[in-house]
């Protein structure tokens, strides 16, 4: 055994001393039971190796506490919410249960993520941000902390209800993209200790370093982004005429303005506007339930046919391609007080006031197939949402982030927005609901008005698209169907069924009785069940030249049976009046059957896409005007013309329809802003013509005094140096030259 060497610390060379008599007399001890035969004296051997690993502890007791070094614990790394020590509990009926493993959620890319890092043993913490993607060299520039300087409370992490428990940053939606790799430095005032020397059991000595005052360490991790594709809307806003108000429609920016909360919550980069356009509606606006009785003619239903009547003539008539979502913004104002309704969302369709965010977050979730969280006793609340832990039932069971104004959303506290409770939130369990259904939703790849005008205009579809027969129903429990005709067949996409399966069938029929087609009928209205004294459905049944009835049954039983007249309207004499393809005209025709029903829709590109004008005509002549409808090269107007099931289409060929500028508008802030340096300024804008909106990697923003700022439809920022900016946007406008729009913000120090 090599010599010890004695330590100077009087303290410690008692404890040493005491340590060394223990120690000799433990190993004599040793010798004599590890060499013997016994099998019981080895085992007492190994009794006295662990007494002597206990001593050694005591000896380091003795030298002293150890050195308290500061330490980042954790980083938690949330676009909206997040699991994290302590993971919840969660009791499940299907999926998830468990402990959940930390940052378990997946990150969406191309939206900006908040990383909350948790520390202890420091003070005075600043910090900085950079990135870079795995397996490039250069790092970013770094970004500071949100909330610099920084003191952690004694426990950061049993505080991460409040953004105060953490360090945190932001990583811009850009760089959000792929694997990436991010170091987080931070600098800060530690306890200041000296350093000292530690013995081991054989006496050698080693030097702990000490704690300085100024104290810096960095961590570097790797995150990775799920690419999800955009959302696709096909807005359309309401313009209400009716109980004697006049209110316009809605504005685009205030349609971008009310999807801020679902940006911010949902696993979502990015919403893109299919398509968007103004509509009447002029109705009492006393009921929005999709089972009354609201066609054109009736009191809630005006002369337009209520809201889900015009949304499923647009779906009907336009074809969207899978997944789009089609939402009706109304004006607050049109809401009628002696009803008690906000908004509505079934199949593909939905409805919601302007600037009720939430409300437009819950009815697209629908749409996406969420269900009712339960709390608030909602409609079919969904039996598969998990308890998490004690939290109260549709509580968001994990601390929700905002990832703009840094508000931390409590557990204990706040609901899901699938609930009827509030406030509200995103939890886990909704999160990934989403996720799931926007990564396997086909959707947009890209948004669909951005992508370049065709040189080749497609003039009709592939011949294998059929045509579909698009029907409204509702069904009461007594076996009632009502059907609102007429209805039309047309050139369509298959679509996929979800929702819940009903025993309801639809049918068409040859003159023998012979099947032709047949359809179920699902449930896509989480707001009733199967049980319910009426449920109402959107189907596309495959059209059959050959039929001629159309049955509604449930099971074997049939419930309704139509007659389908042998012959459609003819449709002759199409004329347009007006500029060859420029501004008002009027589209008129003749009908040799009285009592048919017309629809006219616009396509810029030769049947590409379609465009509804003009839902439901009762007489053969439709005002038109072409600035208003998107620009294209080979445009058409066709009349849709059916007096009960069978339907005409008759076309009349445009030419070329100029396209129109686009328009940049700043839609936040809105109006000139007066900021904290530091604080998170949120800049958000829009760039769109009747033709469809800017690519959002062309929004481009900047500041006299700063210079570029970023790309996108969104920044977030708080860098911005003191002083007076002008931001501007800057894009192209689609036709060869920019546009710009500005706003002031004054920072102070
Ligand atoms: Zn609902």
């Amino acid at each position: 055994m090599k010599k010890r060497e004695q330590p100077s610390d009087p303290q410690a060379q008692n404890a040493l001393r005491r340590l060394e008599t223990q120690f000799d007399l433990t190993v004599q001890e040793l010798r004599g039971l590890s060499d013997g035969p016994d099998p019981l004296d080895r085992f007492a051997a190994f009794g006295a190796t662990i007494d002597l690993l206990e001593r050694l502890r005591e000896w380091q007791r003795d030298a002293g506490p150890s050195l308290v070094t500061p330490t980042v614990l954790g980083v938690e790394a949330t676009q909206s919410i997040q699991f994290f020590r302590p993971a919840v509990n969660i009791v499940a009926s299907g999926g998830r249960s468990g402990q959940q493993p930390e940052n378990d959620l997946p990150l969406v890319a191309r939206k900006a993520t908040v990383l909350r890092a948790y520390i202890a043993n420091f003070a005075g913490v600043s910090g900085a941000l950079e990135w870079r993607a795995v397996g490039s060299a250069a790092w970013s520039g770094p970004l500071p902390a949100l909330n610099a300087p920084f003191n952690p409370p004694v426990d950061p992490i049993a505080g991460r209800g409040s953004s105060l428990a953490s360090l945190n940053f932001r990583l811009p939606a850009t760089a959000c993209v792929g694997d990436l790799e991010v170091r987080l430095s931070f600098d800060g005032t530690a306890q200041p200790q000296h350093s000292r020397v530690l013995w081991d059991l054989f006496g050698h000595s080693h030097v702990q370093s000490g704690i300085p005052q100024l104290w810096t360490t960095s961590t570097v991790f790797t995150l990775h982004f799920q690419a999800v594709n955009p959302l696709g809307i096909r807005l359309v806003r309401m313009r209400y005429e009716g109980r004697g108000l006049r209110l316009p429609a809605p504005s685009l920016a205030d349609f971008w303005r009310t999807a801020t909360m679902l940006r911010r919550m949902y696993p979502l980069s990015e919403i893109c506007l299919w398509a968007e356009s103004e509509r009447l509606y002029d109705g009492d606006f006393s009921d929005i339930t999709p089972g009354a009785a609201h066609a054109p003619g009736t009191p809630n239903g005006g002369s337009t046919g209520d809201w889900l009547h015009i949304l499923n003539n647009l779906v009907a008539l336009e074809n969207p391609p899978s997944c789009v979502a089609y939402v009706m913004l109304y004006p607050p104002g049109a809401h009628n007080p002696a009803s008690g309704f906000i908004g509505w969302g079934v199949g593909i369709t939905s409805l919601v006031p302007t600037d009720n965010q939430s409300a437009l977050a819950h009815e697209i979730g629908h749409v996406l197939g969420r269900a009712h969280a339960p709390c608030g006793n909602p409609a079919a609340p969904d039996a598969g949402y998990p308890n998490y832990g004690s939290y109260p039932r549709a509580s968001i069971g994990e601390f929700g982030v905002d990832i703009e104004t840094m508000d931390v959303h409590n557990p204990a506290t706040v609901s899901d927005f699938m609930s009827y409770c509030s406030p509200v939130w995103i939890s886990p369990y909704t999160y990934e609901g989403l996720l799931n259904r926007l990564k396997t939703c086909p959707g947009l790849t890209l948004c669909v008005n951005s992508t370049p005008v065709r040189r080749h205009p497609r003039i009709e579809r592939a011949a294998s698209q059929r045509e579909y027969l698009v029907l409204t129903i509702q069904i009461y429990r007594n076996g009632w169907v009502r059907l609102v005709p007429p209805a039309f067949h047309l050139p369509a996409e298959p679509r996929t069924d979800w929702g819940r399966e009903t025993e309801y069938f639809v049918e068409l029929r040859d003159e023998g009785g012979f099947p032709l087609s047949a359809r179920r009928l699902w449930l896509q209205d989480a707001h009733v069940t199967a049980d319910d004294a009426v449920t109402s459905y959107l189907v596309c049944l495959p059209w059959q030249e050959a039929a001629s009835e159309l049955l509604i049954l449930r099971g074997d039983t049939i419930l309704e049976r139509f007659s389908i007249e042998p012959m459609p309207p003819r449709v002759s004499g199409l004329l347009w009046t007006g500029e060859k393809a420029k501004g008002r005209g009027t589209l008129s025709w003749k009908s040799d059957l009285a009592d048919a029903r017309f629809a006219v829709r616009y396509s810029p590109d030769g049947g590409a896409r379609w465009f509804a004008v003009a839902i439901w005509l009762e007489r053969p002549s439709c005002a038109i005007d072409l600035d208003a409808l998107p620009g294209g090269e080979a445009a058409h107007l066709e009349v849709v013309a059916s007096a009960g099931f069978r339907t005409t289409r008759v076309r009349v060929q445009l030419g070329a329809v100029p396209r129109k500028p686009r328009v940049a508008e700043i839609v936040w802030p809105t109006r000139s802003l007066l900021v904290r340096r530091g604080q998170t300024v949120r800049l958000m804008g829009q760039v769109a013509s009747v033709d469809g909106e800017a690519l959002v990697d062309t929004m481009q923003w900047e500041t006299g005094r700063d210079g570029p700022l970023g790309t996108g439809r969104e920044l977030l920022l708080h860098t911005l140096s003191a002083g007076r900016h002008l931001i501007t946007l800057t894009t192209d406008d689609g036709l060869g030259r920019l546009t710009r729009a500005t706003r002031r913000i004054d920072v102070r120090d």
